[in-house]
């Protein structure tokens, strides 16, 4: 077994001197994430991998050292929720050196990018061409595609199109054997048509590294679907409901997602509006006051005539449940007049700075904590009631914590919940009334059949896995074949 020295001496030699770092305020400074305070263990050594202007990077000697003196290796993104913490110690491979956007083919629609690159930088690139990526978070700049691939990344677009895995076409991952291989459209790299569609003729690969948490292989390539797209053609919307209509906002959804008529809707609730309409960011009198849940809605549409079709749909069905509109949200809240506003909207560049969408909430509550699962859109009503009583009964339901919902209508007709509370780190109790709700939503939401956002086993612990039967079984001996010494992001999927 090589000592701490050796294994840096050799890291030094693969990757360059310059980088690797052993340094203790590095360290502490890659530990920093979303999930602030929730992840404590550092890495041994940090290495930074950089690609050439031809490509060539050291990912593949990385993985067979690691591999073959059995040193676990975890690759670290932009921000990071936590789940790119180095659990067992040893490498932290920050990806951001392989940053290049490789090709933009705008007659074919796709963007082969490395897998550090910002999906950001992503949107810029395809931008320059007329395109989009129908997927649009609200991360800015701070988040990067391969990790977004492997942990499930998603964005408005979604009610339409998907996750940002529905739109990979193509993989290029580093094995922990050092060995590279090229899945999916990729797979046709370097042959007169190249790269053009998901499916090859073998059996498709691609699925085993999306919501892999990085433990499968390192992505060091990705080649997505883009679409035409514009900012001028997507148009705001904003629909209210009052409390007791829960059960028309859910066949309102229904509806909307099954008709294919929407490019997005996030589903937000009073508490979203409460602090931005006291600071006076809304006027409180364009507001009906019964309005407890606002569906934010985009329709897409490139002329006149598409739009008047899809709004006549939009409404009937918004209408025909009860809603109102509210264009007091569409006009200050959504889009990018968002920010002039100091509100949130499309693009969105910071969740905590001053034009944060956060920012108001943050000014009168403090640091939020979120729990992010997806079901049926059939049970929203039982699931937000349920997230009410749990709030009330753990003294949480009250402007102070600002208990929000801001959950995505996914098209595979779910919900991607997001439910908030805003918390003191530094009051014991109030992290305790925390703790309290969160292990009844997990509780509760794991009877249900419940699935949940970018998990791992340190984070949900074993049962949304074992649940799974033989399936996970399955996984775990892919894991096996694949990483048999399981040094990638170990404790993460086994
Ligand atoms: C301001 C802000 C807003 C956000 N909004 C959204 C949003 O709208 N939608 C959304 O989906 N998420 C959102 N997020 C969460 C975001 O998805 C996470 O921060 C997430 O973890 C993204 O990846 P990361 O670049 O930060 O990488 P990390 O968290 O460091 O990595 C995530 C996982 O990917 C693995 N990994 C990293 N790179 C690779 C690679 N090249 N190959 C294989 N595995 C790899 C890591 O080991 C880890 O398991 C937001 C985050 C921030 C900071």
């Amino acid at each position: 077994m090589l000592s701490l020295d050796q294994i840096v001496e050799k890291l030094k030699e693969i990757a360059g001197p310059r980088f690797v770092s052993t340094n203790p305020i590095d360290k502490i400074n890659y530990q920093h994430t979303l999930a602030y305070g929730a992840y404590k263990a550092l890495p041994d050594v940090i290495v930074l991998v950089e690609s050439d202007e031809n490509g060539c990077h050291p990912l593949g000697r990385l993985l067979r050292f690691a591999n073959e003196h059995r040193v676990p290796i975890v690759a670290k993104g932009g921000v990071g929720m936590g789940i790119s913490s180095p659990l067992k110690g040893g490498i932290l491979l920050d990806m951001l050196g392989m940053d290049k956007i490789l090709e933009v083919n705008p007659t074919l629609q796709y963007v082969i990018a490395e897998g550090g690159a910002s999906v950001y930088a992503i949107h810029h690139a395809l931008r320059q061409h007329g395109l989009m990526l129908p997927n649009y978070g609200t991360y800015g700049p701070s988040v990067i595609i391969g990790a977004m691939v492997t942990k499930g990344g998603i964005g408005y677009g979604m009610t339409r199109y998907g996750w940002i895995a529905d739109m990979v076409i193509g993989l290029e991952v580093v094995l922990p054997g050092g060995e590279t291989v090229r899945l999916g459209a990729l797979a046709n790299d370097g042959t007169e048509f190249g790269p053009f569609q998901k499916w090859v003729h073998i059996p498709d690969l691609l699925g085993l590294f999306t919501l892999s948490a990085g433990s499968l292989g390192i992505i060091s390539k990705v080649c997505l679907r883009a679409i035409e797209g514009k900012r001028e053609w997507l148009h705001d919307y904003c629909y209210g409901f009052r409390r007791e209509q829960l059960e028309n906002v859910q066949e309102a959804l229904l509806q909307l997602v099954k008709g294919e008529v929407v490019y997005d809707i996030h589903f937000t609730d009073h508490w979203q509006y409460f602090w931005p309409m006291e600071e006076g960011l809304y006027d409180k009198k364009q507001i009906p006051e019964e309005a407890w849940f606002f569906l934010k809605t985009i329709l897409f549409a490139r002329d006149q005539e598409e739009l008047a079709y899809k709004e006549k749909r939009m409404k009937a069905i918004y209408e025909g449940q009860g809603g109102f509109e509210i264009r007091e949200i569409a006009e200050k809240g959504m889009g990018a007049r968002a920010q002039e506003h100091g509100l949130h909207g499309w693009p969105d560049f910071h969740i905590m700075g001053p034009d944060g969408w956060c920012s108001s909430v943050v000014r009168h509550t403090g640091m939020f904590a979120v729990v992010s699962l997806m079901y049926p859109i059939t049970f929203l009503k039982l699931m937000y009631d349920f997230d009410e009583e749990a709030k009330r009964e753990c003294g949480l339901w009250d402007p102070e914590h600002s208990p929000q919902h801001d959950s995505y209508v996914t098209r595979d007709l779910a919900i991607k919940e997001e439910t908030f509370v805003f918390y003191n780190p530094y009051d014991d109790e109030d992290v305790a009334r925390l703790r309290q709700w969160m292990g009844k939503i997990q509780e509760f939401s794991n009877k249900k059949g419940v699935v949940w956002t970018a998990p791992t086993l340190s984070t949900k612990g074993p049962y949304p896995y074992e649940r799974l039967g033989n399936a996970y079984d399955l996984v775990k001996q892919i894991k096996q074949f694949i990483d048999p010494n399981n040094i990638l992001n170990p404790g993460a999927l086994v």
